[in-house]
C-alpha cells in the first residue's frame, strides 16, 4: 500500500470511529437521560466540529514556535460551559488525534489527556474563586489568572510524565531541553486568547465561536506561507543543494555546540580518491552524479545519532557523538567498503579501477582539547591516508607524539620536539614529496627491521631516524631540491650536507643519541662509496642500511621532478642488481617479501594515466 492510501485509510478509520463514539455517546445519553440538556448537545457539536477543524492549523509565534488551537478552545469553552461538555469533546479529541496517528498514537492519547486533566483542574479552582457563573468583568482578573496558571502547571505536569514514560531517564534531560522562554510564553498567550474566546462566547453564544474561528484560521492561513518560506530558508542556510546532507556551516556549529556542552564525539573526513581525474575523464556532471551517490550510501548507512555533511567539494564530514575510537573506526570501514563495493559508472578508469575513498578519524576530547586542533588532526590522519595508498581509514598517530611519549624528555626536550615540528612543517612546504615520502619510509623501514627481527627498542629509534632523516633538507634550498635537471658540483655538495645537518639538528635532543648513526649514515652504500664517511658493509649500522633500502625503493616507486618513477617489477630489479654494491644483500630479498606482502603505498598516479 503506497503511503497516500495509508493516510486515506487513516482517515477513513478515523472518521468512522468518531461517528461511532459520537453514537455511542448519544445513545448513553438518551438511555440515562442525565447527562447534558438539548442546549449542551449543541455546544458539545459545535465544540468537538471547531476542535476536529482547527485540529491541523497552527498559528506560529515565531518561525519555529507554533500553538496549538485545541488549548484555545478548550480553556474558552472551560470557562463559560459545563466541564462535561469540554471533557466528552477534549476525549472525541484523542481518539480523533489517535488514530490520525501523527506522532503515534500513544502520544496523541495521553497529549489530550493532560489537556483535559489541565482544563478541569482550572475549572475547579476557578469555580471555587467564582462559584456562581458571572459576565466578564475586571474583578475576575484573579480567577482567570488563577486559571491560566493551573493550566498551564497541569499541563507541563502532564508533559513531564509523558516524558518519564517515553524516555525513562533521560526525561529530565528533555524536559529541560524543550523548555524556553518562548514555549512559556506560548502558554499564556494561548490562555489569554482562550479568555477571549469565553468573552466572545459569553456575549454572542456559538455563533460568536464561529466567527471567532473563521478570524483564527483566515490568521492561520495568511501566515502560513510566510512561515513556511522561512523554514525552508532556514533549512536552506544548513543544507548543501547538490548532496541534500548538510553543509560546511551546520557540521561546525554542531562541532560547536558539542565541545560547549562536553560530549565526547569522533569525527571522520572522507575524501574521494583521485577525483579530479574522474571529473576530468567524465566532466563534472558525471562527477556530481558520483557525489550524489556517494552521499545516499552514507544515508543509507546513517547510525541514529550521526551527523553527516558535505564539507566541501568532495569531503564530507561525519561526528559522532558519544562513541569510542575503535567504533568510529569500525563505522568508518563499513562505509569504505560500501563505498567501495558499489558500482560507478566509468570508475574503471581511475587508477584503482573503481571509486574508492580514504578516511581520518579523530576523536575529542582525547586527541584534541579544541575544534582547530581537532580538525587539523583529522586532517592530518587523512593525508596520511592518501599518502600511504589511499583507500583506507586512518588514525592520526604522529611519530612526533610518539618521541613525546616514548622518550624520556624533559620541558626542554618538548621545547626542541615542537622546534622539529616547525622544521618538518617549513620542509613541507618547501617540497610535499619529501614529507609524504618520510612516513612511507618509516612504514617500510618498519616492515623490514619486523621482518629479520630487529629488537622493540631498535625498532622504535630507527623509526624515530626514519622520520628525522631527511630533517637537514630545510638547510637546502627550494630551487636545488626541485631542480629538474643534474645538480652542479656546489649544489650537489649542498645536497649532501643534508645528513650532517640532520644530525646536529637531532643531536640536543635528550634520549634521541641511538638515531643519529640513522640519520647521519642513511647514505652511506655497501661498498663504501656512499657519504658522508664512505663507511663500507657492516661498519655501516645496521638501522642505516635497512633505512638506505627503504629510502631508495620510494625514491625509485616515485615520480620526481628529476627522474621518472618505476614500475615495481623495475624497482624490485634494481634492488637486486644493486646488493652487494649500494645495498645489504642480506637486507634486500626480506625487504622484496616486505613488499610483496604489503605492496606499494604509492600507487600509479592519476597524472600518469591520463
Ligand atoms: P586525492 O585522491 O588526493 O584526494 O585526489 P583528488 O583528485 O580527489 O584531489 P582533491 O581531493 O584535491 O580533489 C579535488 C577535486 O574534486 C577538484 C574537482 O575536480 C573535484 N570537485 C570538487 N568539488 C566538486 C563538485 O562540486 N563537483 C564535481 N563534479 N567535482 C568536484
Ligand atoms: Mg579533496
Ligand atoms: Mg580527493
Amino acid at each position: 500500500m503506497t503511503d497516500a492510501n495509508k493516510v486515506e485509510t487513516r482517515r477513513i478509520v478515523a472518521a468512522t470511529l468518531s461517528i461511532l463514539i459520537w453514537l455511542a455517546i448519544a445513545g448513553w445519553n438518551v438511555l440515562t437521560q442525565h447527562a447534558f440538556s438539548i442546549p449542551g448537545w449543541v455546544v458539545f457539536y459545535t465544540l468537538a466540529g471547531l476542535l476536529i477543524l482547527v485540529e491541523r492549523f497552527r498559528i506560529y509565534v515565531a518561525s519555529s514556535v507554533s500553538m496549538s488551537l485545541e488549548d484555545i478552545y478548550l480553556i474558552g469553552f472551560a470557562m463559560v460551559y459545563p466541564i462535561g461538555i469540554v471533557v466528552w469533546a477534549g476525549l472525541l479529541l484523542a481518539v480523533i488525534s489517535a488514530v490520525r496517528f501523527r506522532r503515534g498514537w500513544f502520544i496523541q492519547i495521553m497529549n489530550a489527556l493532560g489537556l483535559i486533566m489541565a482544563v478541569v483542574c482550572a475549572k475547579q479552582l476557578y469555580e471555587l474563586l467564582v462559584p456562581v457563573p458571572e459576565h466578564w468583568n475586571v474583578s475576575l482578573i484573579g480567577p482567570f489568572a488563577v486559571f491560566g496558571i493551573t493550566f498551564v502547571l497541569v499541563t507541563l505536569a502532564a508533559f513531564a510524565v509523558i516524558l518519564v514514560l517515553i524516555d525513562g531517564k533521560d526525561a529530565i534531560a528533555h524536559f529541560k531541553e524543550s523548555m524556553s522562554l518562548q514555549v512559556l510564553a506560548v502558554y499564556g498567550i494561548e490562555v489569554l486568547i482562550g479568555l477571549v474566546l469565553a468573552i466572545v462566547l459569553q456575549d454572542a453564544g456559538l455563533s460568536g465561536a464561529l466567527l471567532f474561528t473563521a478570524l483564527v484560521l483566515l490568521v492561520a492561513w495568511s501566515y502560513r506561507d510566510y512561515f513556511k518560506m522561512a523554514k525552508h530558508f532556514r533549512e536552506l542556510a544548513i543544507k548543501d543543494e547538490l548532496t541534500g546532507l548538510h553543509n560546511h556551516r551546520y557540521i561546525h556549529s554542531k562541532m560547536d555546540e558539542f565541545i560547549e556542552q562536553k560530549t565526547p564525539f569522533a569525527v571522520l573526513m572522507m575524501d574521494i580518491d583521485h577525483f579530479r581525474h574522474y571529473n576530468e575523464v567524465w566532466g563534472h556532471v558525471r562527477g556530481d552524479d558520483a557525489l550524489r551517490t556517494v552521499a545516499d550510501l552514507m544515508r543509507q548507512n546513517r547510525l541514529q545519532e550521526e551527523r553527516q555533511a558535505r564539507f566541501s567539494g568532495e569531503e564530507f564530514m561525519i561526528l559522532l557523538p558519544d562513541i569510542d575510537l575503535p567504533q568510529a573506526q569500525l563505522r568508518a570501514e563499513m562505509l569504505r567498503k560500501a563505498i567501495e563495493d558499489t558500482t560507478f559508472p566509468g570508475a574503471e578508469r581511475l587508477p584503482g579501477k573503481k571509486m574508492t575513498v580514504s578516511i581520518g578519524v579523530a576523536r575529542y576530547p582525547d586527541m584534541a582539547d579544541n575544534k582547530q586542533a581537532l580538525l587539523t588532526m583529522v586532517d592530518d590522519a587523512l593525508y596520511k591516508g592518501k599518502l600511504t595508498g589511499r583507500n583506507k581509514v586512518s588514525l592520526y598517530t604522529s611519530v612526533l607524539d610518539e618521541m613525546k611519549h616514548g622518550l624520556p624528555l624533559g620541558d626542554e626536550g618538548q621545547e626542541l620536539i615542537k622546534t622539529i615540528k616547525v622544521f618538518l612543517a617549513i620542509l613541507n612546504s618547501k617540497d610535499r614529496y619529501t614529507y609524504a615520502h618520510t612516513e612511507r619510509d618509516v612504514v617500510y623501514a618498519t616492515g623490514l627491521a619486523e621482518r629479520i627481527g630487529l629488537s622493540e627498542e631498535r625498532m622504535q629509534f630507527l623509526r624515530f631516524g626514519a622520520f628525522l632523516h631527511d630533517i637537514g633538507k630545510v638547510e637546502v634550498p627550494i630551487e636545488v631540491l626541485t631542480k629538474r635537471g643534474p645538480l652542479t658540483r656546489d649544489e650537489w655538495q649542498v645536497m649532501k650536507s643534508h645528513v650532517e645537518i640532520g644530525e646536529n639538528i637531532a643531536k640536543p635532543i635528550p634520549g634521541l643519541g641511538p638515531c643519529l648513526p640513522v640519520i647521519r649514515h642513511h647514505h652511506e652504500r655497501f661498498d663504501g662509496t656512499g657519504y658522508p664517511d664512505g663507511l663500507k658493509g657492516e661498519d655501516i649500522p645496521l638501522e642505516a642500511r635497512i633505512l638506505t633500502v627503504a629510502d631508495s625503493f620510494d625514491a625509485m616507486t616515485t615520480s620526481r621532478p628529476y627522474q621518472r618513477k618505476r614500475s615495481l617489477h623495475e624497482a624490485i630489479a634494481e634492488l637486486r642488481r644493486c646488493a652487494g654494491t649500494q645495498f645489504d644483500p642480506n637486507l634486500v630479498e626480506p625487504f622484496i617479501e616486505v613488499i610483496e606482502e604489503i605492496g606499494l603505498l604509492t600507487e600509479e598516479s592519476a597524472e600518469d594515466l591520463a
